[in-house]
């Protein structure tokens, strides 16, 4: 890894890979405790470092505030963030994301059209003064608002492409491809073979088809599914099956439900992989813990 500060004091690192790095692993609430150590009690964060080392966000779930020292012992003065969707799980953190009080620091938001507006006003609603001391408005960071259409969008040579996932409310997966490689996030979504969902099953293996690496929902087990039907969510054996169709070579599992201790995911990762075989590896993202692609 290549790291220098350019004329205008901007952080520029150059990796040789892309990573990935979990900072909020759990579905739903935030669950710390005894019970969540080794996976993470902390809500959706995980961020994304191309080779250009350009900083990329997805969603902003109590885990971003975890990230809050990294931003400014590195330096960093620009971050794009890439929300899959408005439910608290997703967005709870973005308050306590301190960098976004900095009027030296620049904040990319990023979301699917149609909803892109929806999505802003509810970001924005949860800083209203009944709930939070700082409206939106005086944050202070320069902020900038972009969707993301059907064609895809690329942040330098990272393409990214998305794809409606089976969920209550719109939400989008994404793809990330860099230098042949590619990096799939694909949460609260409910994978549903029976081509009754919003999203037909073969849309969402064709969107995966062949991926490095598939990080998806797994909030439930099967034997669970028939009380959480249409919540919008997956066993951790359906995205498994999943997983092997589409030909994905490392699947993480996430987006765990409060009430999953880890001694119980231990226990899913285990089965998981046997039932996976040789083709295809699994493993359960840990708050914390990183990758390369
Ligand atoms: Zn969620
Ligand atoms: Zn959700």
């Amino acid at each position: 890894m290549l790291k220098w500060v350019d004329k205008l004091g901007y952080n520029c690192i150059i990796n040789k890979i892309m990573k990935v790095k979990f900072w909020g692993t759990r579905g739903s609430i935030p669950s710390p405790g005894k019970n969540t150590v080794k996976y993470g009690g902390n809500t959706t964060c995980v961020e994304v470092i191309p080779k250009n080392g350009k900083e990329i966000i997805i969603d902003a779930g109590s885990g971003i505030r975890l990230m809050v020292d990294k931003i400014i012992s590195e330096g960093i003065k620009e971050i794009s963030l890439l929300l899959t969707h408005s439910h608290w799980d997703h967005i709870q953190g973005f308050p306590f994301f301190t960098p976004i009080y900095n009027d030296n620091f620049s904040l990319n938001i990023y979301g699917v059209s149609p909803t892109f507006e929806r999505l802003l006003d509810i970001l924005k609603g949860q800083m209203d003064f009944i709930y939070w001391p700082v409206k939106f408005e005086h944050i202070g960071a320069n902020v900038n608002f972009k969707k993301i259409d059907n064609s895809g969008i690329s942040i330098d040579n990272v393409k990214i492409n998305s794809i409606m996932t089976n969920h209550p409310l719109e939400t989008h997966a994404f793809k990330f491809e860099e230098s042949g490689k590619v990096f799939i996030f694909m949460t609260d979504n409910e994978l549903d073979h029976l081509h009754t969902a919003k999203v037909p099953y073969k849309k969402h293996l064709e969107f995966v088809k062949d991926a490095d690496v598939l990080v998806h929902d797994a909030q439930y087990k099967k034997e669970e599914m028939k009380k959480f039907k249409g919540w919008g969510h997956s066993s951790w054996q359906e995205v498994v099956s999943f997983a092997k169709k589409a030909g994905v070579k490392k699947l993480y599992l996430t987006h765990y439900d409060p009430d999953r201790n880890d001694l119980e995911v231990d226990k899913i990762i285990k089965e998981a992989n046997k039932m996976a075989g040789d083709s295809l590896t699994v493993r359960g993202a840990i708050e914390g813990e990183s990758f390369e692609i």
